[in-house]
C-alpha cells in the first residue's frame, strides 16, 4: 500500500498527490512513469513521475481528472492509500549537460517538464520553461519551475503572462523576445523521443536552434495533453 501524504488541487481539473513510494523515489530519473492501481476493481493507468523526494521516500503524481480512474484517484484523501504503484517504467529522457534548453508544456503536460527542468538545472543547464493554460487558474507549477530557471506563463485569454497558446510564446522566446540573445533562424533539427507507450504517450520534440540548444515540448500524440492546455 502507498499512503497519500498530500492531496492538492493545482487547477480546476489537475491535482497533485504526494504518496509514499520509497524505492521509486530513490531510483527515479526524469521522464519515466508508473502504473497505478488504486485497488480491487480499478483499472491500471500510467502516470508520469512528476517529482520525488528520495529522503522522504515520496513521489508526486500530477493527475488530470478526465475519466473514472483519474477521478477516483484524485478523490483519495490524505490518509487514504493506493494499492499498487509499479515502476519506474519507460526510458529516462536524454538530457544535455550544458547550454540552454527551452521546455514547453501546457495544462497537465506542465508536470511532465518539471522533473526534466529540475535535472537540467542540477546539471547547470540554463532552463526557460514556457507553460500554458486557458487562464491564470489553469497555469500550474509556476513556482516549482521558477526554482529551475526562467518561466514564461501564457494564457489563452491573456489573464497571465503572454496571451495565446504556448506555440507563439515559443517563437517569441526563440526570437529573443523573452530571455535569449536575438535568435535569427538557424538549422532546425527535429528528432522525436518517445517516453512511454499508448495513445497518450508523452512525446518530446528536440529542436536544435542557434542560441537555444534544445527545445523540449511535452504533448500527447493526439494533442490532448500538453500544447492545447490539457483541457479535454
Ligand atoms: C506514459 C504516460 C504517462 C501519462 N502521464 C500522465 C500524467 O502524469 N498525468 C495525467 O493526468 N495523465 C497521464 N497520462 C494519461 C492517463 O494515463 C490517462 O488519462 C488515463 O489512463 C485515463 O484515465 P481515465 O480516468 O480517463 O480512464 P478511465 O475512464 O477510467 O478509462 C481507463 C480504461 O478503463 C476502461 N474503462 C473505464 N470504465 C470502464 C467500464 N465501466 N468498463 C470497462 N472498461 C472501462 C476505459 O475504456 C479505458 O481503457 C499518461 C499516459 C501515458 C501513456
Amino acid at each position: 500500500m502507498h499512503p497519500i501524504l498530500r492531496n492538492e488541487r493545482l487547477s480546476p481539473n489537475v491535482t497533485r498527490l504526494v504518496l509514499e513510494a520509497p524505492r521509486i523515489a530513490e531510483i527515479r530519473q526524469p521522464g519515466p512513469f508508473v502504473i497505478v492501481h488504486l485497488g480491487r476493481g480499478a483499472e491500471r493507468i500510467p502516470l508520469t513521475i512528476a517529482d520525488g523526494d528520495a529522503e522522504a521516500g515520496t513521489i508526486s503524481l500530477v493527475i488530470q481528472a478526465i475519466g473514472k480512474s483519474t477521478t477516483d484517484l484524485v478523490e483519495v484523501p490524505v490518509g487514504g492509500a493506493i494499492a499498487d504503484v509499479a515502476g519506474p517504467l519507460g526510458r529516462p529522457t536524454e538530457l544535455p549537460e550544458s547550454g540552454r534548453v527551452v521546455c514547453v508544456g501546457g495544462g497537465v503536460g506542465t508536470a511532465v517538464i518539471l522533473p526534466i527542468a529540475q535535472e537540467l538545472h542540477r546539471r547547470g543547464v540554463a532552463v526557460t520553461s514556457i507553460i500554458g493554460g486557458r487562464s491564470r487558474e489553469w497555469v500550474i507549477m509556476e513556482a516549482e519551475l521558477g526554482a529551475c530557471g526562467e518561466v514564461v506563463p501564457c494564457t489563452d485569454d491573456g489573464s497571465d503572462g503572454l496571451p495565446g497558446f504556448v506555440t507563439p510564446a515559443l517563437a517569441h522566446v526563440l526570437a529573443g523576445g523573452v530571455g535569449g540573445q536575438g535568435l535569427q533562424g538557424g538549422n532546425i533539427n527535429l528528432d522525436i523521443e518517445m517516453s512511454g507507450v499508448g495513445e497518450h504517450t508523452a512525446v518530446l520534440h528536440h529542436l536544435e536552434v542557434r542560441d537555444v540548444d534544445h527545445v523540449l515540448v511535452a504533448r500527447s500524440r493526439d494533442d490532448k495533453v500538453g500544447l492545447r492546455g490539457g483541457d479535454t
